[in-house]
C-alpha cells in the first residue's frame, strides 16, 4: 500500500525558480535542478522533489527547511522499518568498526548523532565507550536508549547544549544526507571535538561508479533524501569547517567475514557472489571508488 504526501520536493523548486539558490556547502550560485521525480525505489512513499547539482562541489541537495528535514527523516526511518528491515545489514559489522575506531585512538568518549535503533551504541557501551546520542525523533531516541542503556538526547544538533564534551569520536552513520545546513552543523561538531578527536562520517557516494551507471535513476534521489555526498563535497566540508581526512574507506569497515556471514543465504554460490560484491566495494582506481557505500575520518587537529 502507498503513503502518499503532501508535495513539497517540486514545490520548493518552483519557489526557488524566482529567488537564488547557493549551494549549502561551497556557496556556488550555480546549483541547477538535475533531477526531479515522485518515487522513492523499493520503498512506499509518493512525494514530489527536486534535486540540484552543484557544479563545483558536486553535492546534490534538496531545498528543504530544516523542520522539514526532520519530518523526511522520521518518513524514511517508518518506511524502512516497515517495508525493508533486513536491507542495512552493514550497520550489523558495529563490531569491525569499533576494532577500526581503536586503532586509531585510545580515546572513549563517544558521541553519536542519529542513532537509528542504538545498536551501535550497545555496541561502544560494551567496549567500554562513555556514550551520549542524539536524535531529532523522539521515538528512536527512546528506543535506541532502551536499548544501548545509554543517555540519548531529543533534538537538532544546533539548537541543544550537549553535556560530557569535548568527545573523542563524533559518529555520523548516514546522517549528513538528512542535514539541510551542513556548515553551521559540521562547526557544531568541530566544537564538540576535543583537539585530536576524531569524526566519522559515512555516505554514499554518487561520483562512484556504480551509482554513476544508474544515472538519474540512482536510489539516493528520492523524496526522503536531503543530499548526497560527493567524496569531493566531503572533502570541502571538511576543510571548511577546520577538520583533516585522515582515511577514506570505501564500502566500510565490514570484514569479509562478517559480510559473508550477514547474508540471509549460505549457498556456495551466495559466498561467490558476496565475495565479489565486497571486492568490487573495496575497489578504488585513481581516487575514484567503484561502489558508493564510503566511510571518512576527519580528525580536529591538535591547534
Ligand atoms: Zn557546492
Amino acid at each position: 500500500m502507498k503513503a502518499t504526501k503532501p508535495l513539497v520536493g517540486s514545490g520548493a523548486a518552483e519557489s526557488a525558480a524566482a529567488k537564488e539558490v547557493r549551494c549549502p556547502v561551497c556557496d556556488s550560485r550555480d546549483p541547477h535542478i538535475f533531477v526531479t521525480g515522485e518515487r522513492d525505489y523499493g520503498r512506499e512513499i509518493i512525494r514530489s522533489f527536486g534535486f540540484y547539482l552543484c557544479p563545483k562541489c558536486r553535492l546534490r541537495f534538496q531545498l528543504v527547511g530544516d523542520d522539514e528535514a526532520a519530518t523526511l527523516f522520521a518518513d524514511v526511518q517508518e518506511s524502512a522499518a516497515r517495508s525493508r528491515p533486513s536491507a542495512r545489514r552493514e550497520l550489523r559489522c558495529d563490531e569491525d568498526v569499533l576494532r577500526c575506531m581503536q586503532g586509531m585512538s585510545s580515546g572513549r568518549r563517544l558521541f553519536e548523532i542519529g542513532p537509528g535503533d542504538g545498536r551501535f551504541l550497545a555496541a561502544a557501551r560494551n567496549h567500554g565507550f562513555d556514550c551520549l546520542g542524539l536524535d531529532v525523533s523522539e521515538g528512536l531516541a527512546q528506543s535506541a536508549a532502551a536499548r544501548a542503556q545509554v543517555q540519548v538526547m531529543v533534538g537538532k544538533l544546533t539548537e541543544v547544549d550537549v553535556p560530557g564534551g569535548p568527545f573523542d569520536w563524533v559518529n555520523l552513520d548516514q546522517v549528513l544526507m538528512y542535514v539541510p545546513n551542513p556548515q553551521p552543523f559540521m562547526q557544531k561538531v568541530f566544537e564538540l571535538m576535543r583537539p585530536g578527536g576524531i569524526c566519522r562520517i559515512r555516505e554514499n557516494n554518487p561520483d562512484s561508479v556504480l551509482a554513476r551507471l544508474h544515472g538519474k535513476r540512482y536510489w539516493m534521489y528520492s523524496p526522503t533524501h536531503v543530499a548526497v555526498w560527493a567524496e569531493r563535497t566531503v572533502r570541502l566540508l571538511a576543510e571548511k569547517t577546520g577538520l583533516r581526512i585522515m582515511r577514506v574507506i570505501p564500502g566500510s569497515e565490514c570484514s569479509l567475514a562478517n559480510w559473508q556471514a550477514s547474508s540471509r543465504r549460505s549457498t556456495f554460490s551466495t559466498k561467490i557472489k558476496d565475495t565479489a560484491f565486497y571486492l568490487i566495494r573495496k575497489t578504488r582506481l585513481l581516487g575514484i571508488s567503484l561502489a558508493a557505500d564510503t566511510v571518512y575520518y576527519l580528525r580536529r587537529p591538535e591547534n
